[in-house]
């Protein structure tokens, strides 16, 4: 017999719609450009320095914050591409992925009744994270169709129990970026509050074009209040390895690390090893931006004379395509659609709002071997 009362502490949360829509493209054989992660193989180099760390007998837990000479080696990157000085031993942790670090900075900070700023379209992790912790999230919606943050309102959001601002840039699922001034902006608004920011950059090294990455670290004053979020999973097309990272400054890693030994307590120790040699040389990561952005243009361009309608796009792997000129169905109604009749999985953006704001706009990963993103666009063009 079952329970009669689970009190579920998610009642309206169901499965994650890159679940859904990458089941659904199995199911139906459709090219997936829903879930975003590569369809082509990682470096063979990175590979064997796994292998070789496996077969070394580098087999049993790491360190609780991490293997030393990662968090070396990221210290290093950090102070190289922002000149921005985090230290291995007290302000570096790694984590079993970006998911995990995100949840264990939010369970490390909110209480009972604290506030969450959030700013939607946001990432699926972000709220459910607050409110298991018996948080509240407020909202704040980036302004389509370029999704620029809306300052006036984010202001008007701050009270005395905000205790978390949570940003994310190149930001998923928009591929917009926030600018200097929108991070001075963060910085003065939170000056004189006790708001801790949580910096979601899992997309760091994925920015186009002439634009740069305003890493939160850049800025000294919001440097001070801010846990800054990376992935591995992004940096090295290797989504299924689960290794991220946080950074923060000492009084914030201290609090993040008593809830970090009970999540996960440490993660993978021979990919911890590998990556730390691998990343020690740039031109393993610096080539990222030239590379999805030739990717972004093949798909872009192959959808010319198409129906389909791009936004702009400045970082991420994923591309917003507005349909509107042929359909005025809903967004998950119309990616279903597109799946089931067309063969192609691509995820609506409704759900990354709590109240599914509809744009008519779907989002496409790109991070795919040319062969498959022409292949879509080809059958794109003939919707
Ligand atoms: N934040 C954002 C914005 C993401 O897109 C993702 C995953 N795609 C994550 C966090 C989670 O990263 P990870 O796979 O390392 O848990
Ligand atoms: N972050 C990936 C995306 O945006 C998916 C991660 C997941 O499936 N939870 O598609």
């Amino acid at each position: 017999m079952e329970i009669s009362s689970l009190n579920s502490k998610l009642p309206n949360t169901g499965t994650s719609i890159f679940a859904v829509m990458s089941g659904l493209a199995i199911e139906h054989n459709a090219i997936n450009l829903s879930q975003g992660f590569p369809d082509f193989p990682i470096s063979e180099e990175l590979i064997d320095i796994v292998n070789y760390y496996m077969k070394e007998g580098y087999n049993q837990y790491a360190p609780m914050p991490g293997v030393i000479s990662l968090r070396k080696a990221i210290s290093e990157m950090f102070e190289q591409n922002h000149n921005s000085y985090y230290n291995p031993d007290t302000e570096i942790t790694i984590a079993a992925g970006a998911t995990q670090a995100l949840f264990t900075a939010i369970s490390a900070f909110i209480n009972k009744g604290d506030e969450a700023i959030i700013l939607e379209p946001a990432y699926d992790s972000y709220a459910p994270a607050v409110e298991l912790n018996g948080g509240r999230v407020k909202r704040s919606k980036l302004l389509f169709p370029e999704y620029k943050i809306n300052r006036e309102e984010i202001a008007a959001l701050v009270t005395g129990k905000t205790r978390l601002l949570i940003i994310n840039s190149p930001h998923n699922p928009t591929g917009s970026l926030l600018q200097k001034e929108d991070m001075e902006f963060i910085q003065k608004l939170c000056k004189g509050t006790d708001i801790i920011v949580i910096s979601d950059e899992v997309y760091e090294h994925l920015i186009f074009e002439k634009h740069q990455h305003e890493s939160a670290c850049r800025f000294s004053e919001l440097k001070k209040r801010s846990i800054v979020i990376g992935s591995f999973g992004k940096t090295f097309h290797a989504t299924g390895w689960k290794t991220g990272f946080a950074l923060a400054p000492e009084y914030l890693m201290k609090e993040f690390r008593k809830v970090h030994q009970f999540t996960v307590f440490a993660s993978n120790t021979p990919i911890q090893y590998a990556i730390s040699d691998y990343i020690k040389k740039p031109e393993n990561y610096n080539y990222l931006g030239d590379f999805f952005q030739k990717k972004r243009d093949i798909f872009v361009n192959a959808l010319a004379g198409s129906k389909f309608k791009p936004l702009t796009c400045l970082g991420t792997y994923f591309q917003l395509l507005d349909y509107s000129r042929i359909s005025d169905e809903k967004e998950l109604d119309f990616a279903k659609r597109l799946t089931i009749e067309h063969g192609i999985a691509s995820v609506p953006v409704s759900p990354f709002y709590k109240y599914g704001e509809e744009n008519q706009s779907l989002r496409f990963c790109f991070a795919k071997e040319e062969s498959t993103l022409l292949k879509a666009a080809e059958i794109l063009c003939k919707i």
